[in-house]
């Protein structure tokens, strides 16, 4: 397996500049004066997608060989929007496959972009064998959502945008499931600049990808339904890339209950007036939390995605329980 190097990512950062956005970099006055130390803000939330996943598709569809006429994937639903849109782009076809526990606001983002859906089983394994499928038989090329060296090329292109604008950075808290955006970031920004602290933040429900760095290899998680929806899944059994990167270039790595991620959600939107979905809040949950104690700043949280169900939006932030499969989320209103 070739390595991947910083000019895998600068050539990325070439190849999807048109498609994918610079994204802002803001400061949050609320959660610097929590921990005493400047927070920023990367937005990609404000991708066209509303992910930052646009990036890693972006990269791997444009380097595809030109016989190729038709792309899959299987995805928690921020992928398979985001090569749904860069499918488009192309004129290819795009069948995106997902499990029942992709939320229908995500299946209808993917819908408009006229992708093919197919909604299998109830994890992301089911829904990876349905891809196997349709590469073999329709001769679809797989778009892996994290462990691509393109995609990972592609997801890292946000380390050079926050150490463009802010050198002086000293930590990153980066949301992490597969560990694509993990993996690039840690690349990217390890090669630029070797002593920052990367921290990958997870639900601690269904942690496949801190169980894998423990564990040494791949490990399977039973996947339940989560706030932070686009953290769940495994990590792959024959996992090539992400795992790797994390395990060598993350400093640490922390996990979040449903309850903090359900107040991260509240913080964002009082506080920062954002509008957040709940795998892109676990940075803030982390911050708020006593888990990270000893942080040094100034700090860039990835706030990775805006594509939540606004009715379970609506219902957090008015403090009203979340009911998650057999768990509850119980309501609180917020307090600062
Ligand atoms: C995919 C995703 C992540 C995690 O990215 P990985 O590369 O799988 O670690 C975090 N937040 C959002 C909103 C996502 O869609």
């Amino acid at each position: 397996m070739p390595e991947l190097k910083l000019a895998d990512v600068e050539r990325a950062r070439c190849a999807i500049l048109g498609t994918s956005i610079e994204t802002p970099l803001i400061p949050s006055p609320h959660l610097t004066e929590v921990t005493g130390t400047e927070v920023l803000l990367k937005l990609e939330l404000a991708q066209p997608i509303g992910a930052f996943k646009l990036r890693g598709a972006a990269n791997a569809i444009f380097n595809l060989p030109e016989h190729v006429t038709g792309v899959t994937c299987c995805s928690t639903g921020n992928h398979g929007r985001a090569v749904a849109y860069a499918a488009k782009a192309l004129g290819l076809r795009a069948v995106i496959c997902m499990s029942s526990l992709v939320p229908r606001t995500k299946v209808e983002g993917i819908k408009a972009l006229n992708a093919e859906v197919r909604i299998v089983g109830a994890s992301q394994d089911d829904a990876q064998a349905e891809c196997d499928r349709l590469v073999q038989e329709d001769g679809l090329v797989d778009i892996s959502p994290f462990d691509d060296p393109h995609v990972i090329a592609g997801q890292g292109t946000i380390a050079l945008e926050l150490l463009d604008i802010r050198p002086d950075l000293e930590t990153v808290l980066i949301p992490l499931s597969g560990g694509g955006l993990a993996g690039g970031i840690a690349l990217a920004a390890k090669a630029r600049k070797p002593r920052i602290r990367l921290i990958g933040i997870t639900m601690d429900r269904g942690a496949a990808m801190h169980e894998s760095i423990r564990a040494g290899s791949p490990v399977d998680v039973t996947e339940v339904p989560s706030l932070a929806d686009s953290l769940g899944g495994g990590i792959g059994h024959n996992n090539q890339y992400s795992l790797d990167l994390c395990s060598r270039l993350i400093d640490e790595l922390v996990l979040v209950s449903e309850e903090e991620i359900y107040r991260a959600i509240q913080t964002m939107y009082y506080e920062d007036r954002i509008v957040c979905e709940g795998g892109s809040a676990v940075g803030v949950a982390a911050l708020k939390s006593s888990k990270l104690a000893l942080l040094s700043g100034p700090i860039a949280l990835i706030v990775t995605g805006r594509n939540i169900d606004m009715t379970i939006h609506g219902d957090i932030v008015q403090g009203r329980d979340v009911v998650l499969g057999d768990y509850v989320v119980q309501g609180q209103s917020y307090q600062a």
